[in-house]
């Protein structure tokens, strides 16, 4: 891991003016040109993160980089690696009398097999949408008749809120709230991810949130195993230009190495109290994931000293689960093989309104995002 010195480190701040921010972006496109010379071909990045897929859609970035940069999106969308599985039991949960189910809007519209929470709680269910983990323990105070659930999805970022939100319960001896763990891990997903044949990358975009809780440690596998260079980066559209010109750099250089260009929330070892509350509270364990199946150590389940709050252990359900819907492409979109249109359900059978597959419904999903600003890009 590095910070580069010498003039880019100057640049490591994202607060430039316009015309700062445009030789920036000239910069990169100079760089880039240059890659493209010595590959033969535009070099092909994966932003890992839902965050940033949805920064650079919305920033454009992709479209003022077309023919010099490729990006593909990673298995970083919370509810677009969640498997039907998972949803399909958060819907059992919801049939069973006396629950609410509390979630972030994000999963409300995934399909499960038959069904979505959202069309469940149009038939009666009880589900909440919740903006943070303490609002779920605040609906369990509110109905003590009721047992919560909260639905927890998300990566090392949101799992922290969620193991302080456990020990609250735990301190007012809240009995009535439960947790369905599905958190995940993002490196070994991309351990798993990298060791598919054919995969296409040359380079990473890691996301700055994962890395300011666990540090940029956890991903130099990427360099010593995979000869790949990747960019610690933030959420700004100036951040993301940063890290492509550090991966440019990295690949003109024939050095891959992890760089850290957020180093104003990250280091290199990340929090160590969020470390420590998660390890409190969960145990690591296999996830399932959408599009890459069972990996071992990438998940996060409640330990057994928090089993009174572990819906798993709780509510044990047996569900049967449907296969994806013929031609759902959201495998090969969430592995970084293909790009939303390359799929043939993408704008006809499955749009935003109507979702087929999952990374059509979250703001943060690789089709959704390309659907509300890339739609009429020739
Ligand atoms: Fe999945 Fe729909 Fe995207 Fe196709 S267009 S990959 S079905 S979300």
């Amino acid at each position: 891991m590095s910070n580069r010195p010498g003039a880019q480190q100057q640049l490591l701040s994202p607060r430039l003016n316009k015309w700062q921010a445009k030789s920036l972006l000239n910069q990169v496109r100079l760089k880039a040109g240059q890659v493209r010379e010595h590959l033969g071909q535009p070099p092909v990045f994966m932003e890992v993160c839902g965050t940033h897929t949805a920064a650079i859609a919305h920033s454009g970035l992709r479209t003022l980089l077309t023919g010099l940069v490729e990006f593909r999106s990673g298995p970083g969308c919370p509810v677009c690696v969640t498997p039907r599985e998972d949803v399909d039991y958060a819907l059992a949960l919801a049939q069973l009398p006396n629950i609410t189910i509390a979630t972030f809007g994000d999963l409300l519209r995934v399909p499960g097999s038959l069904s979505s929470l959202e069309k469940e709680r149009a038939r009666g269910a009880q589900v909440e949408i919740i903006y943070s983990p303490a609002q779920a323990l605040q609906l369990a105070a509110a109905q003590p008749k009721q047992e919560v659930v909260l639905i927890a999805v998300g990566f090392e970022t949101t799992a922290p809120l969620v193991a302080l939100t456990l020990l609250v319960a735990r301190q007012k001896k809240q009995a009535n709230f439960s947790i369905l763990s599905l958190h995940k891990l993002i490196p070994p997903a991309l351990r798993t991810l990298l060791a598919l044949p054919k995969h296409p990358i040359d380079g990473l975009l890691l996301p700055g949130h994962v890395a300011t809780i666990i540090g940029c440690h956890p991903f130099d596998f990427l360099a010593q195993d995979y000869q790949l260079p990747a960019a610690v980066t933030g959420f700004e559209p100036v951040d993301i230009l940063l890290g492509l010109y550090s991966l440019l750099q990295n690949l003109l250089d024939n050095d891959p190495r992890i760089t850290n260009m957020y180093p104003r929330a990250v280091t290199k070892d990340g929090n160590a109290r969020a470390q420590r509350v998660l390890k409190e509270c969960f145990q690591v364990t296999t996830a399932n994931w959408r599009a890459l199946g069972k990996i071992p150590v990438s998940g996060l389940a409640l330990s057994k000293q928090w089993q009174d709050y572990d819906a798993a252990h709780k509510f044990p359900l047996s569900v049967t689960s449907l296969p994806d819907p013929p031609d759902c492409a959201c495998s090969h979109v969430l592995q970084g093989l293909l790009n939303p249109p390359d799929c043939p359900l993408y704008g006809q059978t499955c749009t935003p309104r109507q979702p087929v597959g999952p990374c059509m419904v979250s703001s943060e999903g690789a089709c959704a995002a390309y659907f509300r600003y890339q739609r009429y890009d020739s």
